[in-house]
């Protein structure tokens, strides 16, 4: 699903599969989370989890 690698927003590292990461975004207000990961995607600002310690 993810066409484009995420980056971290912070220091732009790309996102690995199994890597642990925080997303901030906002709760979808539409009925059901099937698409998810392009939810995520279109709305989500991944932090990976360095950054998220840093900061
Ligand atoms: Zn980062």
């Amino acid at each position: 699903m993810f066409r484009d690698q995420p980056k971290c927003t912070s220091c732009h590292k790309e996102i690995e599969r199994n890597d642990i990461v925080y997303v901030k975004m906002r709760y979808p207000d539409r009925r059901g989370m099937t698409e998810i990961k392009a939810y995520l995607n279109n709305e989500g600002e991944f932090i990976c989890e360095e950054c998220f310690d840093i900061s």
